[in-house]
């Protein structure tokens, strides 16, 4: 068997491992190894991106899902959820409270809610826009055909957020029902990339039925889609769903494997999750120092944050957008970052500051 630290250095030259290598790496390994490795990776953030920290204001403004993921909260069988969807004027009230506070990203996310037509979600773009051109709009709304897709981008949105969930078809499939499938999940992020869309993948660390085999497949599809942005925040079960009964990932596994990620995508977006705040009051601030390099603070309005509940206990569902805005920057700051409020986009040179 290699040593860890010789398969952390390999990864960090070559930016990449064999899939048997992630595994070794996937399993328990030392403190001081584990120390290792969040430097090499911190350290690797710090050259590209300095101490600065993106962020993104999130508008959860559809909760209204034709989904039934077994490991989600407001899945359609969910009939515990009180549903809702913000009008276009208070998504336009959030952006303008948002760009007050000084946020450039909106990311627009939903339940894959049927109601809205291309059309819909156009005007939406396009009423944004309008307003604050010199923002950036990220889209989080699930699967759609690549002329949807299309009219998103040629309308003005500039990102997207789909993550793959899982890499392996088997796995995939023991966490949605039959009609979701892998394969159109990866039709999807190949489209929204061929359109020109700055794309975001990622996974659970945790979720029922993962293998490190799983998570080592994970991380080898990552590497091949390479996408700008990767999403990735521990499993968390909700009392509502066929999952109720699984273990919540562990804090240490997804730490690990933000810095894994960083290795394997030296300057991609990576955020340190709201899931990851939920099940540890440092899990942000631990996320950024093993190499996350965006925050994504909740500026839906107060009164429907309890509904947008993906799983239990999340956090921030009782604040106001300025307090996340504000609590976040003071937690940043207090490890020795910044929150920088340009947009903040994906930056293919080599060296960014
Ligand atoms: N409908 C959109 C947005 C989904 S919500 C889409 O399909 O892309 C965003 C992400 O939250 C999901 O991709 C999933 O990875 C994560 N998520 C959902 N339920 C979760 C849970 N119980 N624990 C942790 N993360 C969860």
């Amino acid at each position: 068997m290699v040593q860890i630290k010789e398969l952390i250095c390999k990864l960090e030259e070559q930016r990449s491992l064999t899939k048997e290598e992630f595994v070794q790496l996937l399993s328990d390994i030392s403190p001081e190894d584990m120390e290792f490795l969040r430097v090499r990776a911190q350290e690797t953030s710090k050259k590209y991106f300095d101490n600065k920290i993106y962020t993104r204001g999130l508008i959860e403004f559809t909760n209204y899902c034709k989904n039934d993921c077994y490991y989600c909260g407001i899945r359609r069988s969910n009939r515990k959820v009180e549903r809702y969807r913000l009008t276009n004027e208070q998504i336009l009230e959030c952006c303008k409270e948002g760009h007050r506070l000084g946020f450039r990203t909106f990311v627009l996310q939903g339940g894959e809610d049927g109601t809205y037509s291309d059309e819909d979600v156009v005007e939406i773009i396009k009423m944004i826009k309008k307003d604050y051109s010199d923002c950036a709009i990220t889209l989080s709304i699930g699967e759609r055909s690549y002329d949807s897709y299309k009219k998103f981008f040629e309308a003005g949105a500039d990102r997207y957020l789909l993550r793959h969930e899982s890499a392996n078809d088997e796995h995939y499939s023991k966490l949605h029902p039959q009609n979701l499938t892998l394969k159109n999940r990866k039709h999807c992020l190949m489209n929204l990339k061929e359109i020109g869309f700055q794309v975001g993948a990622g996974f659970m660390v945790g979720s029922p039925f993962q293998t490190l085999e799983n998570i080592a497949e994970d991380l080898l599809f990552i590497k091949e889609l390479s996408p700008e942005m990767i999403g990735i925040g521990p499993f968390i079960p909700h009392h509502e769903t066929p999952f109720a009964q699984y273990s919540q990932g562990t804090l240490e596994q997804t730490l690990k494997l933000i810095s894994i990620i960083r290795l394997l995508m030296p300057n991609a977006l990576i955020p340190s999750t709201t899931a990851l705040g939920t099940i540890n009051p440092n899990g942000r601030e631990l996320g950024m120092q093993h190499g996350a390099n965006v925050v994504m603070p909740n500026l839906s309005p107060t009164s429907v944050r309890k509904q947008y509940e993906l799983y239990d206990n999340k956090i921030c569902t009782g604040d106001e957008a300025a307090e996340c805005r504000f609590c976040l920057e003071r937690r940043v700051q207090k490890i020795g970052y910044e929150l920088t409020v340009d947009r903040g986009d994906f930056c293919a040179v080599e060296t960014i500051k």
